[in-house]
């Protein structure tokens, strides 16, 4: 029951944007699984992280238990230029469906990355450059996460290599541009400029690439270049603390107007807007406050959540990276080359995959995705806004939510995370347009190549 009528958009007020993100992790009675040293089978250490992540970051990725962290004036001001963001009541959606529910998105997609990534690509350049760091690099997949951090390093002036894969790179040149207009220097990837490129061309010559590959040359050169970090966009716990940003603007917004959403919807591919835009839900179901029903949303084509193992795993296809416990598919998983729908990444965020693991994070859903761009095809027409590929994943399952709505008369409240906008992603829409795309799921047996690579840990996982 509202007390007043919603408006189509909620606007929080700069001065009413969160000062602090919120550390999911201190309020979980069981914390993640921790980080692993692969040659140890230890626990990672603060010094160990240090040659790979910038300090602010190590620290920030080993703080199980500080519940809030203040955000620093400079990133304030940041995101003062593009926050906060609003959260939309999807009254013409809603309208169309003819569900007596009520459907609100946050919506992320009002900068020029044109998603969340922004929201941590700030703090981590920010703190590099703090630091005195003299360059970073990364990878990107569908290329926010490059556009974001080109954006953040360029304002906080610090040089960027950003590895590319090589599919995305060739699918979308403009999205390339946009970085390198930004200032970054864009490699495709594998590429010849690294050890571990090199070997993965040699075995695997006509591959498309994948995050896992990307990710592991971005970290050789950083870990092998004086003065230089790496930067991931998402999975790690210091990106989803940043993304607390996005959950905590959202239930100010709808704690305004009494809203309390029943059900909670974000699509997942590393788990960081997920665990973002769930977190201060997330904690007052840990603390027995309430039990809204959280779902994860994922492509059938690269199940992390639904139909991955829980075990040790590496964040990368080299296997260079520290290990993760977490839900996945295997570090050697590539998904099919029809994959156009982003949320490509083989694992997923340790944060998730623990609460997922627990049953507080109540399910994981996998969709086709003809049937995700048939569902961005309807919120195109009701709500005017192109999705990216990854957010219509969230709203294939808003929408059918929504339509149980229907048929059970129940008047639920639905929230979902708008991530970001689609429009370098036109050529996966020009596919559905011409009823070209397909969809592919893999078998038990495609899957079980991935398993069978899993790393042995000795003690941990035979
Ligand atoms: C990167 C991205 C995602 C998926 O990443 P998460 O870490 O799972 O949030 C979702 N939507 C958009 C628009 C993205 O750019």
């Amino acid at each position: 029951m509202t007390s007043k009528e919603v408006p189509y958009k909620i606007y929080l007020t700069e001065n009413e944007m969160p000062r602090q993100w919120y550390n999911l992790r201190a309020d979980m009675k069981e914390k993640p699984d921790p980080m692993l040293n692969p040659a140890t089978g230890k626990p990672i250490t603060f010094e160990e992280l240090r040659p790979i992540f910038c300090d602010e970051c190590a620290a920030q990725e080993l703080d199980h238990t500080t519940p809030y962290i203040d955000i620093p004036a400079e990133i304030v001001n940041f995101y003062r230029m593009y926050r906060p963001s609003p959260v939309v009541r999807a009254y013409c959606l809603e309208q169309a469906l003819g569900t007596p529910a009520k459907i609100y998105y946050k919506y992320e997609g009002t900068n020029t990355s044109g998603s969340h990534k922004l929201n941590s690509a700030a703090p981590q350049a920010y703190y590099a450059k703090q630091q005195g760091l003299k360059g970073l690099t990364t990878e990107t997949g569908a290329g926010q996460w490059g556009t974001a951090l080109s954006m953040a390093a360029a304002y906080f002036d610090i040089p960027l290599q950003v590895y590319m894969v090589k599919v995305s790179a060739e699918q979308k040149p403009h999205r390339k541009a946009v970085m390198e207009t930004f200032g970054a220097s864009v490699i495709s990837s594998p590429s010849q400029t690294t050890a571990v490129g090199r070997k993965i061309l040699e075995e695997n010559p006509g591959t498309t690439g994948s995050l896992g590959c990307a990710i592991s040359e971005a970290v050789e050169v950083a870990a092998g270049t004086e003065g230089y970090r790496y930067v991931l966009g998402s999975v790690l716990d210091h990106v989803v603390m940043h993304q607390s940003i996005i959950g905590l603007e959202a239930k100010a917004a709808l704690d305004k107007y009494g809203e309390y959403p029943d059900v909670i919807i974000g699509c997942a591919g590393g788990g960081s807007n997920l665990g973002g835009l769930i977190a201060p839900y997330m904690r007052d179901k840990l603390q027995g406050k309430a039990s809204p029903h959280f779902i994860a949303v994922e492509p059938m084509s690269c199940p992390s959540l639904s139909r991955g193992k829980y075990a040790y795993d590496f964040g990368d296809t080299g296997c260079i990276t520290p290990l993760m416990r977490m839900y996945t598919l295997g570090a050697h998983f590539i998904p099919s080359p029809n994959h156009a729908g982003g949320l490509r990444y083989h694992g997923m965020s340790p944060i998730i995959s623990k609460l997922y693991h627990d049953g507080f994070l109540d399910e994981a859903r996998g969709v086709e995705q003809t049937k995700v761009f048939d569902a961005a095809k309807v919120f195109i027409k009701h709500e005017g806004i192109l999705p990216a590929p990854e957010s219509a994943h969230a709203i294939k399952v808003a929408i059918d939510e929504a339509l149980k709505c229907k048929e059970t008369g129940e008047e639920k409240t639905i929230l979902f995370g708008l991530t970001g906008t689609g429009f370098f992603d036109m050529t996966a829409y020009m596919k559905h347009n011409s009823g070209e795309m397909s969809d592919y799921i893999p078998t038990d047996a495609d899957l079980e190549k991935g398993f069978s690579k899993l790393p042995k840990v000795p003690g941990i996982q035979e």
